[in-house]
């Protein structure tokens, strides 16, 4: 393909944006020195499952737009959902007022949500939808006439980056800094099989993390207000699968000592685990369900927090008793979002996309089958679309690569001229399709990450031992 003027200017385009955006944009989770000295991928259309850079070349959407993606880009049923509400309403205060999509999603929602969450609260992103659950739970139990001020997390837990989600989190390198402002806490041990904290192995480790949770309560259960858990996988940790069982007898343990269970669906639900919500694997009915990501097909940012009406009574009163739930936000319950999340909703059934899982669900666990023999691969976790390679040094050892080589980070660079974009979390690779991803397309991915693998860890291996011959042959054909 020759080049054209019109490339040129593309060309020139790109350069200045990328000029203005290193010059002025603070990144969200991102070591800014090093992204001033790359060049940054601007992303200006999508379609389906693939992105589009202002060059035009196309990038598979690997981990749906941070696990947001449900159906892919451009849904045209979304997209005319939310054209739709525009032409109506765009916003109006959710703050003494109401308006129709917002009633019609709370319903269906209610009806959608394992148990007895028939109270919907709206905000807009994931970390606000824990902090409501967190003021939700404490308020509730003070409103009975008990003081309960603090909860039970779980190590590796994320709940999101907000002071009172960080509290509640469990990542040492995002939450180390701010632990002096946070306040205290619980902790039980993470359902990490690959390496347990408690010794153990797969699946007795599960187990007896969860049962941990029975000594914590009998020690301090009277100050606890709520357990907090990610069901099934903790994922900002690095897709960490806990073992089958696992929730249920942490909400059995929680339901013992008569503490609230709040479940963080946010990355969970719509589909991800290959049910609508993953406390369906395990009939768990949690006092608090919190869900974002994939609640507008990712499309808008919302968040709702779910509450059962036991929950709910506590707050009812006059006003002058103070049993207002003070929190909300300016633009709390916005429609385009609800309108977004009913058409999300609507595709979920119109395209029997749940049904269409297991198959899809299984062919990405055979094409990642072979990378289990991978010399630099400890792990590959998957449930259901959410998928962690764990890449580490020594396979015997399970000796993890040296921080300052950035491995995980090189093969989601190594990635992108393979035509895909992966985002990993330290040295685990995460891949998390949108539930709409074909088989070809999972092939692709997978293939696309494998050669990034092997490239990335060849690299590390020349760089830890300069002088040793290149002991993982590159594996190009995978
Ligand atoms: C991403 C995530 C959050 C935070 O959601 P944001 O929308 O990014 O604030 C909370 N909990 C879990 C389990 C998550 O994966």
């Amino acid at each position: 393909m020759t080049r054209g003027p019109q490339d040129e200017e593309r060309g020139e385009r790109t350069r200045r944006l990328a000029a203005l955006d290193q010059a002025h944009i603070w990144h969200p989770f991102t070591p800014m020195q090093g992204w001033l000295e790359d060049d940054p991928l601007i992303i200006e259309r999508a379609e389906g499952c693939e992105l589009i850079d202002t060059e035009g070349r196309r990038y598979l959407d690997g981990v749906s737009s941070l696990w947001v993606n449900v159906h892919g880009h451009g849904h045209p049923a979304i997209d005319a959902a939310i054209a739709e509400q525009l032409s109506r309403l765009a916003h109006s205060t959710f703050l003494g007022l109401t308006h129709p999509p917002a009633i019609e999603l709370a319903a269906r929602l209610a009806a959608l949500a394992p148990g007895r969450l028939e109270r919907v609260f709206f905000s807009e992103n994931g970390a606000a939808s824990v902090e409501v659950a967190l003021k939700m739970a404490y308020s509730y139990w003070r409103h009975r006439g008990e003081e309960r001020p603090t909860f039970v997390r779980l190590e590796n837990a994320y709940h999101g980056d907000t002071i009172g989600a960080v509290s509640i989190g469990g990542i040492d390198r995002f939450h180390e800094t701010y632990r002096p402002l946070l306040f205290a806490t619980a902790s039980i041990p993470s359902p990490y099989c690959y390496r347990c904290p408690l010794g153990l192995e797969y699946p007795s480790c599960g187990l007896a993390c969860a049962e941990a949770l029975d000594e914590v309560l009998t020690r301090e259960g009277d100050r606890v207000a709520a357990v907090v858990v990610e069901p099934l996988v903790q994922g900002a940790a690095g897709i960490i699968t806990a073992p089958d069982g696992h929730l249920r007898r942490i909400a059995d343990i929680a339901r013992h000592h008569g503490v609230l269970l709040v479940v963080d669906e946010v990355a969970t639900g719509f589909g991800r685990t290959g049910k609508m919500f993953a406390c369906e694997h395990e009939g768990v009915e949690p006092d608090l369900l919190c869900m974002a990501k994939g609640l507008t097909g990712g499309y808008l940012p919302l968040s709702a927090t779910l509450a059962t009406s036991a929950v709910f009574d506590a707050f009812l009163a006059r006003p002058e008793e103070h049993r207002t739930l003070y929190h909300g936000h300016s633009y709390s319950g916005n429609p385009l979002c609800c309108a977004a999340a009913l058409a999300n909703l609507d595709v979920f059934e119109s395209e029997a996309v749940l049904a269409s899982l297991p198959a899809k669900v299984a062919a990405l666990a055979r094409l990642l089958a072979p990378l289990a023999d991978h010399p630099h691969v400890g792990e590959v976790r998957q449930r259901g679309l959410m998928v962690g390679i764990e890449l580490v040094a020594d396979r015997a050892t399970k000796e993890p690569f040296p921080e300052h080589l950035q491995v995980g980070a090189e093969v989601a660079r190594a990635t992108r001229p393979r035509g895909a974009i992966v985002r990993p979390l330290g040295d685990v690779v995460v891949l998390m399709p949108p539930l709409a991803m074909t088989e070809p397309e999972l092939a692709r991915l997978v293939a696309a990450t494998a050669a990034a693998i092997d490239e990335a860890t060849i690299g590390a291996l020349a760089t830890l031992r300069p002088s040793a011959p290149q002991v993982a042959a590159s594996r190009e054909s995978l």
